[in-house]
């Protein structure tokens, strides 16, 4: 067979080279070990808790050695892509910090690679697989569905391996006029890889995060250009990833039983092949089964990064606990090094997990409090205010109509001023959750705890409470009168005493304490009351403790 007649039949308007692309994106100058890695998500619009750890992996990659992180869309299966899963791709990863150099909706990036989206990229691919076929590497197959479903039902009954290979690939030796007669006709034809793979044969790869791994050649003719003359995503992304000059790929595990094809194609089309890391699966603790398992789209809400989103998390507490599981020497140096940027850290892709890391929920809240503590109660207002502004709008307004009072409530939970920090903040939610009590808003507001003591003493000890209280009290004034109102009424002023006898009361004054608290914010347990009553004001504490009476 005449392959460059064949070449010409199928690409008649493929006038450029392979040559003209290798110049026209020449080998990127760069700094010594820096790294060109990318992030190629399908525009599904969905991205989950397994592509931010990628993506960060790829990013710090790329910016330690001020190499290149570059996004391209891989869009190239038109019946999942969905409107504005572009700019939610970006948007996500820019709320965790992650931004990209190049590529898919970077206006101010550099961008000479593009274009960045599969589908305009057409014209590349037909230019490389117009070569493939020259070199007798690629060829038309017209082969219908109900053909292939029949030879896979004769390699079922024949027990050997499913797909188009081998003797199965009937359309590798159709004749150059057999080919020509079909395209007249019209047949719709998808273009294959003659796969020079042999069953027998392994591949020897070196994954960067798993180390050398054996895989079996690949030896089918797979789909490179589909019948709409879309390449698959095999394809594009091997032209791709030469062309962008991609040097490092670390990318989901799912993606490693495909390496045996990619292996091939980088091989045949004559380019180098990035290295390529395949990450662990996330998994985490079955709390039926106690075992460990893969988290599941289906099952484990906090796969999805809305989740974090929604519910407020501190996108620099996911990111410092997404760098717990990916570098497992990150803990210790952040430790070490409490005040630098965590951007400094070392990353390595040496010190990646091999097996799945295990996504534990306990630890990442208290890295949240750790984290948190931290900041300045400005920068806890900063935040909690945009979070509040675009998931509780009306909420928002109440939350935020005195900002020295949120900023008084933000000192308190914090402990700032005070000898150490609280550590009781966790994520947005769960804040304004605490704090509720503060603002008059149906159900926040609502009493959470109960009173241990019956109704007639409750009434008694706020009854006492309110009609001794002075607004001016210092806090220990304040205190004093707490347990003028413990002696009143039967209960131990004096711990000392209550200890000794404690049959002779009541309690003592820190069950008046508690009535006082329970009424004022709901809760058993809060920071320093006469704090609280301060932040909030005479008129509310009254409002609220006459709500609580019974
Ligand atoms: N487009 C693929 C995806 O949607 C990316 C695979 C790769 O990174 O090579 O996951």
């Amino acid at each position: 067979m005449d392959n460059k007649k064949l070449a010409e039949l199928l690409f008649p308007d493929v006038v450029n080279t392979p040559e003209y692309y290798e110049e026209k994106y020449p080998y990127r100058k760069l700094p010594s070990k820096a790294q060109v890695t990318r992030m190629a998500p399908s525009p599904t619009g969905f991205i989950h808790l397994g592509n931010l750890y990628s993506a960060l992996a790829d990013e710090r990659i790329a910016h330690k050695k001020g190499g290149v992180f570059y996004l391209r869309i891989e869009d190239t299966d038109a019946k999942r892509k969905v409107e504005g899963a572009v700019e939610t791709i970006i948007n996500v990863l820019k709320y965790f910090d992650i931004e990209f150099d190049e590529g898919a909706g970077c206006e101010d990036g550099e961008n000479n690679y593009g274009p960045y989206f599969q589908r305009q990229r057409v014209e590349i691919y037909h230019t490389y697989v117009k070569n493939l076929v020259e070199r007798g590497l690629a060829y038309p197959c017209f082969c219908e569905e109900d053909e292939l479903a029949k030879v896979r039902e004769q390699q079922d009954a024949d027990k050997v391996l499913t797909g188009y290979y081998g003797k199965y690939a009937t359309c590798r030796n159709l004749s150059y006029e057999e080919i020509e007669a079909n395209i007249k006709a019209g047949k719709p034809y998808v273009v294959r890889l003659r796969s020079q793979g042999s069953p027998d044969k392994e591949i020897t790869f070196k994954d960067s995060i798993k180390g050398e791994i054996k895989l079996p050649e690949n030896i089918h003719d797979i789909v490179i250009l589909k019948r709409d003359g879309v390449p698959t995503y095999h394809f594009a992304h091997a032209i791709d990833d030469h062309l962008m000059r991609t040097t490092l790929v670390i990318r989901g595990g799912e993606w490693l039983a495909s390496v045996p094809i990619h292996y091939e194609l980088f091989n045949l089309l004559g380019f180098k092949m990035p290295e390529y890391g395949h990450t662990a699966h996330l998994m985490k603790f079955d709390e039926e089964t106690g075992g460990k398992r893969k988290l599941s789209k289906r099952k484990d809400p906090e796969l999805s990064l809305d989740y974090y989103r929604k519910d407020g998390y501190h996108p620099y507490c996911m990111k410092v606990y997404l760098l717990t599981l990916l570098n497992s020497n990150f803990e210790e140096w952040h430790e070490k090094f409490p005040d630098k940027d965590i951007n400094e850290f070392p990353f390595s892709v040496d010190k990646m997990s091999q097996s799945g890391a295990l996504f534990d929920k306990d630890k990442l809240h208290n890295i949240c409090k750790n984290e948190l503590s931290k900041l300045s109660e400005q920068e806890i207002y900063d935040f909690l205010y945009d979070w509040a502004n675009e998931h509780e709008p009306e909420k928002c307004k109440v939350w935020f109509a005195d900002k020295e009072k949120m900023l008084g409530i933000l000192r308190l939970y914090m402990g700032i001023g005070m000898k150490r920090r609280r550590k009781d903040f966790i994520y947005a939610k769960q804040i304004f959750e605490m704090i509720g009590y503060f603002f008059d808003l149906e159900g926040e507001a609502a009493q959470k705890d109960n009173f241990r003591l019956d109704d007639a003493t409750v009434n008694d000890i706020l009854d006492e409470y309110l009609a001794t209280y002075n607004h001016e009290d210092d806090n220990s004034q304040w205190f004093d009168k707490l347990k003028a109102v413990a002696d009143k009424l039967g209960f131990a002023s004096d711990m000392k005493a209550f200890k000794a006898e404690p049959e002779k009361f009541k309690g003592n004054v820190s069950d008046i304490a508690e009535v006082v608290r329970i009424a004022v914010t709901g809760l058993a347990n809060t920071p320093d009351l006469w704090s609280i009553v301060h932040i909030m004001g005479e008129e509310q504490m009254r409002d609220r403790i006459n709500a609580a009476k019974k």
